[in-house]
């Protein structure tokens, strides 16, 4: 006799990320209260894409809820490296400014690489910075990247086992696949990570009790890659007819998955909100120094 479908839990990205931001605000009104000032996001947004800048202006929506502060500043596309690294330099002294977040993918020409190292780590929200990068390598305190972080927390709210678990995470940027398996590794989880030259993918992935899909292809993650009872976190976003699709096929994996993220409503709100919680500790970080 086959084992009866599993009931499979979609998480409410959205809401989880929604009860964060209620004691968030909470924490915000008390130091309002206490006549302090409010936390302040330096955004910053170089060029024109109209992606960048309606993820700049979501960002800045979600400050505004929590009541706080945001401050946007735009380069033109014809800003150089050395206009972006100046502005930051000067983000980082002003003293009303508790966090900084330069909006990525940046104009040809342009190093991430230069502009995040030059963020002051304790400013550093995003936590993309190498100080940051290696604080999570070391294990030291230190903002973690939004995302992985958001990983995290929906594995915690849904109190998924990590220690002991298996855990494999597809794609292995500096941004969600590296820090992600850090942060699972740190867990106590026994991470493998997997990328474009992995063999014997689907295979790999059949082992995993958590399943971290970060990688842009398209429902590359099929119903059987997934063992049974598997958590299935899927961050991949891609447009595929002008309709956003993650990277797993989310109604195939229903009935095998004990729990999956849908890509609308799944990671995307968490990371946004990991971004407001991360300004917050640096506010109360810098109060307290
Ligand atoms: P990235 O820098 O392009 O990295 C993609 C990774 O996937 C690479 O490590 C790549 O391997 C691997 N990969 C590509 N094709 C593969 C395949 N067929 N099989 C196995 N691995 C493959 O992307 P990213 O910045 O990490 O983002 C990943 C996805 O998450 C994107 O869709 C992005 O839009 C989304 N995202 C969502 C959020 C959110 O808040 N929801 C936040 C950040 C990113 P190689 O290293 O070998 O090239």
């Amino acid at each position: 006799m086959s084992d009866p479908p599993i009931e499979t839990i979609v998480v409410d990205g959205l809401a989880l990320a929604n009860g964060i931001r209620d004691t968030l605000a909470s924490r915000i009104a008390a130091h309002v209260e206490a006549g302090r000032r409010a936390p302040c996001l330096a955004v910053v947004l170089v060029g024109d894409d109209p992606a960048s800048a309606s993820y700049i202006k979501g960002k800045q929506r979600a400050c505004a809820r929590i009541g706080m502060d945001s401050l946007e500043h735009r380069l033109p596309p014809s800003a150089g490296e050395k206009e972006l690294l100046d502005l930051v330099d000067g983000l980082n002294r002003e003293s009303g400014i508790d966090g900084i977040l330069v909006q990525l993918p940046l104009p040809k020409g342009v190093s991430a690489n230069a502009v995040t190292a030059m963020i002051e780590p304790e400013k550093d929200v995003d936590g993309l910075s190498p100080v940051n990068q290696g604080r999570l390598l070391l294990g030291e305190p230190g903002h973690r990247a939004c995302t992985p972080l958001g990983v995290m927390k929906i594995l915690e709210q849904h109190a998924i086992p990590l220690e002991g678990a298996r855990a494999v995470v597809i794609g292995r940027s500096v941004l969600v696949g590296k820090p992600v398996s850090l942060l699972l590794q740190q867990a106590h989880a026994t991470v493998t990570m997997c990328h474009s030259r992995t063999v014997d993918l689907p295979g790999t992935c059949r082992e995993a009790d958590v399943l971290v899909a970060a990688v842009g292809v398209p429902r590359l993650v099929k119903r059987d890659w997934v063992k049974p009872g598997a958590a299935v976190i899927d961050v991949g976003v891609s447009q595929v007819d002008g309709k956003l699709v993650g990277d797993v096929d989310t109604e195939g994996v229903k009935g095998v998955a004990r729990l999956v993220t849908p890509h609308r409503r799944g990671v995307g709100p968490m990371t946004v909100t990991l971004l407001l919680s991360n300004t917050l500790d640096a506010y109360e970080a810098r109060l307290g120094g």
